[in-house]
């Protein structure tokens, strides 16, 4: 029999306009789910126990007078770390924020709790967001519930961990690189990283400003398309927002005329055999159902990954340069002279992922080293923009792995983070174009893990993602029975 925490948000939604159950009982039972799980999966940085519990009794009070906010009243979730929660603590993973309490909460929390959802906690995250393992949190790993000796991927690690664990109905996560794409895959859900700019990043602790969205992490496609929508609009608070342009939303294509490219540099010899074999196994059944599926090339993503690791790394040392222990956080005891004050609170404040990344953005921006490194990977980036964006003219969109492997192992201490960082390949391209990118789980390997497939699309062309993100979800269900 199916308990309350396997239900699918769909079912959630009905079942609460049913009365079947109230949102209390519904957060309830979530809260004594991580009560149960959490010391050992590690999800969670912060349980929001008593308010949520309070948000739930004024949800069902709204729904017994009639006056519900949205179809989402009353349903539990978690978002990430580095988005702000007024009067919650806000921590980014890092011993810099670990007490600090934000006076104000970013767009998309706003949002959620105007369409009444039950706000359930904070989720651990690798410092930053500066990741792809969650093992750079300062406080704890968190641990993948599929198999806890491995880890759930990152920087989003947390908001994966605990849908798949059952101790969230969705959560929020924020992607600069690949950032809820990659823990998505690894732990069996759907992820999307939006169009650069379609949803607020108002409050959300930034670490590459131009490349980073936030977006949610769900069981299901359509339940994915749903949060979205909620999170989606022009914000005056964030210059960058936009409302997707009105002709986008019907934007479909029938699956017998699409077209879908396979980035042959997307499918390097690097990715795990099982990994890519799950990204071909995906194109030819879709091929099947009408699709037209061809190899493409797009040279320049040779460079996606030292261009992505330039720019953030740049714009990192910029944006972390607020922590001065002056303004908020932690501040360094019993130094009075200014200059030692910023090196001692950052000296302990920061681990050593940001750090290293703070190091190099600095020396990518230095006087000298400007021309050589910051203005040619902001040129490699306008060429990959470029190439993709003609890429587009010739087919609907492009199917490919997300992750090198499935989920790694834990305590795996990769000598050469450069080797860690090109992993990042098939991910980073949607960030440094702009463009939505969707993966859905697709299969498992040999151990049983998850293993997700990707597919990007042009500007605002989510609906199609959804679209065929769903197709796959239903051949997937046809093939292993919904694993
Ligand atoms: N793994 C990438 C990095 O460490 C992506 C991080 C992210 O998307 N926040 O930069």
């Amino acid at each position: 029999m199916k308990t309350l925490l396997d239900r699918t948000l769909t079912e959630h939604i009905r079942a609460l306009e049913a009365r079947e159950y109230s949102s209390l009982e519904l957060t309830r039972a979530y809260l004594d789910r991580i009560e149960e799980i959490d010391s050992e999966i590690g999800a969670y940085l912060f349980v929001n126990t008593d308010e949520a519990l309070k948000q739930a009794v004024a949800s069902d009070l709204r729904r017994r007078r009639g006056d519900t906010r949205s179809i989402l009243d009353g349903i539990p979730y978690g978002a990430k770390d580095n988005l702000c929660t007024k009067g919650i603590p806000t921590t980014c993973g890092s011993r810099y924020l670990e007490h600090y309490v934000p006076p104000y909460s970013a767009t998309v929390i706003e949002r959620l709790a105007a369409a009444g959802c039950v706000f359930l906690g904070k989720l651990n995250m690798d410092e930053f967001a500066m990741g792809s393992t969650t093992e750079h949190s300062a406080f704890h790993p968190t641990k993948n519930p599929h198999d806890p000796t491995c880890s759930p991927g990152g920087s989003s690690g947390g908001s994966a961990a605990a849908l798949a664990a059952n101790e969230a109905v969705f959560t929020l996560g924020s992607d600069t690189g690949g950032s809820i794409r990659q823990p998505a895959s690894h732990c069996g859900a759907v992820g999307i990283k939006p169009t650069y700019g379609s949803v607020s990043r108002y409050g959300l602790c930034a670490f590459a400003s131009s490349l980073e969205q936030i977006g949610p992490l769900t069981r299901t496609v359509s339940e994915n398309a749903t949060i979205l929508s909620f999170l989606q609009g022009q914000d005056p608070r964030d210059a960058t927002s936009r409302s997707a342009p009105v002709d986008s939303r019907e934007h479909t294509i029938a699956l017998h005329t699409l077209r879908i490219g396979l980035p042959r540099e997307l499918f390097s010899k690097d990715i795990a055999p099982e990994v890519r074999s799950r990204a071909l196994d995906a194109a030819h059944m879709l091929e099947k159902l009408g699709a037209l599926v061809e190899e493409v090339s797009l040279p320049s993503l040779t460079y996606a990954a030292p261009t992505y690791y330039i720019l953030s790394a740049a714009e990192a040392s910029s944006n972390l340069a607020r922590m001065d222990g002056v303004r908020f956080g932690r501040r360094a005891e019993g130094v009075r002279d200014p200059e030692a004050l910023y090196c001692r609170t950052r000296s302990e404040g920061f681990g050593e992922e940001v750090k290293r990344r703070i190091l190099l953005g600095t020396f990518f921006l230095s006087r000298d080293r400007y021309d050589e490194y910051y203005k040619k990977a902001f040129r490699a980036k306008l060429l990959i923009q470029a190439e993709m964006t003609s890429c587009f003219a010739n087919c609907h969109l492009l199917l490919s792995p997300t992750a090198f492997t499935s989920a790694p192992q834990l305590g795996i201490r990769e000598s050469d983070p450069a080797a860690i960082h090109r992993r990042d390949l098939c991910t980073v391209p949607a960030n440094l174009a702009g463009i939505p990118a969707l993966t859905v789980p697709f299969g498992k390997d040999c151990c049983g893990l998850p293993i997700g497939v990707q597919l990007m699309g042009p500007l605002w062309s989510e609906p199609l993602l959804y679209k065929v993100g769903e197709e796959l979800e239903r051949i997937r269900a046809k093939e292993w029975g919904g694993r």
